[in-house]
């Protein structure tokens, strides 16, 4: 499934900052979600963490903001640090409309802060189920105006307990607000949140593909984002490769990365998206001529690429 984000029914601003982060084209999830939340209908979207899945529900919320000062779109996680990364990544996305703030509500903070913050007023709250309604509770946060309330993780949050504190949100919420249900699994609970809470939700679910060969030897190293460089080097050092691809989610870290690989002495090169065909099947030949060891790519410009004896990836 191929298709550009232009495709999706976003404006410029939306599109700008989508082209800022790097991203090539929308993931699965994100073809599916975005049309199908701008219509403002409910949804139920299957998504593993690492699918895309803020930005598929997040790139609508934003889309649909209006000018007014309360709280507009409100997501559920379920831990703060996952409320965190949400709000740091709708506030990059947010980055070219005016006026937008996003503001993560999460339990732990000082609570004056987060007084504060949303005396002076967000549009978007990405908060953890017990703050939240906390803040309820006080009357600082209202939800008359929401017009979104997503629930990200939702199989997570009622794992760790929060079911009545999510209910009692979904029940604060404005009537006709638009309701949005994202989890990694289906089980009962999930399904019955769903039934009670989700109009007619349109199921948005991406098939799993099978994409491994049994032959090839597979093996991952967790490290922190820091020490990636250092253990990427380690690895091509003590295999001995002579020809290795990497592959990475954004046209920027293709940039970093090949650069970082050239002033340690690789012979590497790198192929994305921005690059025009005769610089790509520049790059390519060289690869497969031994004229470069390392390949860095995005997946979208190394699609189909054909090259013989790649010793890893
Ligand atoms: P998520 O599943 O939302 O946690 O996203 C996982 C990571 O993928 C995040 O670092 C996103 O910034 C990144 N990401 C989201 N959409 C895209 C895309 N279309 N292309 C490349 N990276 C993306």
């Amino acid at each position: 499934m191929t298709a550009s984000f232009t495709e999706l029914g976003l404006s410029q601003e939306l599109l700008k900052a989508v082209e800022d982060l790097g991203f090539e084209e929308p993931s699965p999830i994100q073809v599916l979600a975005i049309p199908a939340l701008l219509t403002g209908k409910d949804a139920v979207g299957q998504a593993q963490t690492g699918t895309g899945k803020t930005a598929a529900f997040g790139l609508p919320i934003l889309e649909k903001l209006t000018s007014g000062k309360g709280v507009q779109a409100l997501v559920l996680c379920p831990t703060r640090e996952l409320a965190i990364q949400v709000s740091e990544e709708l506030s990059k996305l947010a980055v070219h409309k005016r006026g937008v703030s996003v503001l993560p509500i999460y339990g732990g903070q000082p609570i004056e802060r987060q007084l504060r913050a949303l005396a002076k007023g967000a549009q978007v709250v990405v908060g953890t189920p017990g703050r939240v309604i906390d803040h309820l509770q006080r009357g600082t946060l209202r939800l008359g105006d929401a017009r979104i309330v997503v629930l990200d993780e939702a199989d997570e949050m009622l794992d760790m307990g929060f079911r009545e504190d999510i209910e009692l949100i979904l029940e604060q919420s404005p009537a006709d607000c638009q309701r949005v249900l994202f989890s990694a699994t289906m089980p009962q609970p999930i399904r019955e949140l769903s039934k009670r809470f989700l109009r007619e939700p349109e199921m948005l679910t991406i098939a799993h593909k099978m994409l491994t060969v049994p032959a090839i030897e597979q093996v991952y190293y967790e490290v922190r984002p820091y020490q990636k460089m250092d253990a990427l080097c380690r690895v091509l050092d003590s295999q001995g490769f002579r020809k290795a691809l990497v592959f990475c989610a954004t046209k920027r870290s293709v940039d970093e990365i090949t650069v970082h690989l050239q002033q340690r002495g690789y012979q590497a090169d790198g192929l994305h998206g921005d690059m025009n065909q005769t610089q790509r099947d520049r790059v390519m030949n060289r690869f497969r001529t031994d004229g470069i060891e390392i390949l860095v790519a995005t997946d979208v410009a190394a699609r189909g690429i054909d090259v013989d004896d790649v010793d890893a990836v």
